[in-house]
């Protein structure tokens, strides 16, 4: 299965498949940055000296938006459903699905679910445990 030509991205959409959300971070001394997308190269500083991390996929959403009406017929019966901006608490700020109820601010984790014909992530309302 192929969703790319770019082989982090390759990688990354790979891994939501099992389960993981992974960005990458930056291994230069007093740097340290993520990024995301997971690229091969840092944003901040150049280092081409980058790991592939696992996120806890922990995070808050940063805006949202409802899609009532799917850009496919295929998708027509995810509809509605939330596209968000979510803050991870890694410090990078990804796109992707969340539950539509969702609001600015709110803290959520993410899952995964089927979308179309692959797994996306999907962020959800981050309930906390019981005391
Ligand atoms: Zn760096």
């Amino acid at each position: 299965m192929s969703f790319s030509a770019n082989p982090h991205a390759e990688a990354f959409w790979q891994n939501v498949q099992e389960g993981r959300l992974t960005f990458s971070r930056c291994c230069a001394d007093q740097c340290g940055a993520p990024q995301f997308p997971p690229k091969p190269r840092c944003d901040v500083c150049g280092s081409e000296q980058t790991e592939t991390r696992t996120a806890t996929g922990t995070g808050t959403i940063f805006s949202i938006t409802v899609v009532h009406r799917p850009p496919s017929d295929a998708l027509r019966k995810h509809a509605p459903y939330g596209i968000a901006l979510v803050d991870l608490d890694e410090g990078f700020r990804m796109m992707a699905h969340a539950d539509p109820d969702l609001a600015i601010g709110a803290r959520v984790r993410a899952s995964f679910a089927p979308f179309g014909d692959r797994t996306v992530p999907r962020f959800v309302v981050d309930t906390p445990p019981h005391p």
